[in-house]
């Protein structure tokens, strides 16, 4: 860690949990085989590969034959879309996509070429000023042209988490698969396949201290998806590729370490989120909460600060010794407010101050003193650069 600089951006990406590190150390030069070769080295490799493979199932209550390993979170929406709205075309004609507006790009980029290159038509189902889906909103727009649904199960931005399983119940009525992007939930929330009623579902490993670079899309058995990836037939011909057994491995142990300490980990981190939510929005004024003031992720607090440039702010905070977001990291740079604040209802001059910090296992109470201590004041600094 740098010294003296406090991270709270542990959205963004996550440092490896030691545990996890320990358990992928040997499959990089002592058990380093093809796991699809034949010889003993390969089964070896194989043998690493498809423990890991049930164990994330476990993690996902679901069977180690639903589970393709793939390269990141946004490899895993990427197939869940194409894949699926490929799939349905071919099955059945449908030639819709619905996801929310405030999807991640992996997802909302994703679904915008499809209906850009590959003539899908492409809707967005409302939100509610807290970024929420509505069943009653959602219901009417399921219709039987509709391909597959994708709405983000805990939001990257906002911190808002969306009924997953309610919303399920109603795709599953119309015969419509969904696929929720749970690459932030899996951290802090349950991931059970079964009770979300899901067809699909997004992780990325370096969201809850595993490594980056690796990721897993579960697909319900019987779903279709047509592959984006093509070659060796990995992964039941769902994903070519030659397997990274260390980075697959680490995956498996962080997640079953997420999975079994999520609630000590959110005992831990709710108190110092709510402090620092109550505090911001008690001493900073023309300061707006963004998200679900409850049903949120435990480690989020996102704001909106009136007169307030987003990008200022954070190399201001990065000077001051605090490394903070604006909401997606993928956004660094870009003058433009972020399309899910705008979605929220939020006014331009308000959704370009946007402040996102996010706690995690490392964050201790004097570090977000210090935080409070010090934020005032560069507020002020940052509404005195921006008039
Ligand atoms: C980080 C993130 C992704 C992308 O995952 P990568 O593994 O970084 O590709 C997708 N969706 C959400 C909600 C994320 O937070």
């Amino acid at each position: 860690m740098l010294a003296s600089k406090t991270y709270l951006d542990y959205a963004a990406t996550t440092p490896v949990d030691g545990r996890v590190l320990e358990k992928m150390l040997p499959y990089f030069s002592q058990i380093f085989g093809n796991s699809s070769s034949v010889h003993a080295f390969g089964q070896q490799a194989e043998a690493a590969l498809e423990s890991a493979r049930e164990q994330v199932a476990q993690s996902l209550n679901c069977q180690p034959s639903e589970i393709v390993f793939t390269s990141c979170g946004s490899e895993s929406d990427n197939l869940a879309l194409r894949g699926a709205a490929l799939a349905r075309r071919l099955q059945c004609g449908a030639n819709r996509i619905l996801i929310s507006p405030v999807e991640h790009h992996a997802v909302s980029l994703t679904a915008q070429q499809l209906a850009a290159y590959y003539d899908f038509k492409l809707e967005y189902i409302p939100v509610d000023p807290t970024g929420m889906i509505q069943l009653d909103q959602l219901i009417p727009a399921l219709t039987p042209d509709t391909a597959v649904v994708s709405v983000i199960y805990a939001n990257n931005e906002i911190g808002t988490l969306n009924p997953i399983a309610e919303i399920g119940e109603c795709c599953r009525a119309q015969g419509i698969p969904l696929h929720s992007d749970a690459v932030q939930a899996a951290a802090y929330l349950p991931v059970d396949t079964s009770d979300l009623n899901v067809d699909l579902l997004s992780i990325g490993a370096h969201k809850f201290y595993g490594p980056k670079g690796v990721g897993a899309l579960y697909v319900r058995k019987g779903t279709s998806l047509i592959p984006s990836q093509t070659g060796g037939g990995q992964e039941n011909g769902l994903r070519a590729g030659t397997h990274n057994i260390p980075y697959i491995v680490g995956m498996a142990e962080a997640l079953r370490l997420a999975q079994a300490e999520r609630i000590s980990r959110t005992e831990n981190l709710l108190p110092l989120r709510n402090r620092l939510i109550g505090r911001i929005l008690e001493e900073i004024p023309d300061c707006l909460l963004t998200g679900h003031p409850l049903q949120r992720l435990p480690n989020h607090a996102s704001f909106v600060f009136k007169g307030v440039d987003g990008n200022a702010l954070l190399m201001m905070l990065d000077m001051a010794g605090f490394a903070c977001s604006s909401g997606s990291a993928c956004k660094t740079g870009s003058p433009e407010p972020s399309e899910v604040l705008l979605a929220l209802g939020l006014s331009r001059e308000w959704a370009m101050g946007s402040l996102r910090i996010t706690l995690g296992t490392g964050t201790t109470p004097a570090e977000i003193d210090l935080f409070l201590d010090r934020l005032p004041q560069i507020i002020t600094e940052a509404r005195k650069m921006g008039s």
